[in-house]
């Protein structure tokens, strides 16, 4: 079973597992409204520029040796 050890501002779930994945917080990107699009986007923003985004890029590396 796959873990979802991160969860973004947005709602985006993130697995270190298998590889990594991801549970997006807009399943219809044409249904979401523009307000929900920027704020998932600004919470990936914000991720990648953090510490957790690279603990999480050595997570899924080291989950799959
Ligand atoms: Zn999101």
């Amino acid at each position: 079973m796959r873990i979802y050890d991160r969860t973004l501002k947005c709602g985006c779930m993130y697995s270190s597992d298998g590889g990594g994945g991801l549970m997006p917080c807009i399943y219809l990107p044409e249904e979401a409204t523009q307000e929900e699009l920027k704020a998932c986007e600004d919470a990936h923003k914000e991720w990648y520029k953090s510490d957790d985004y690279k603990q999480y890029q050595e997570e899924c590396y080291e989950n799959n040796i």
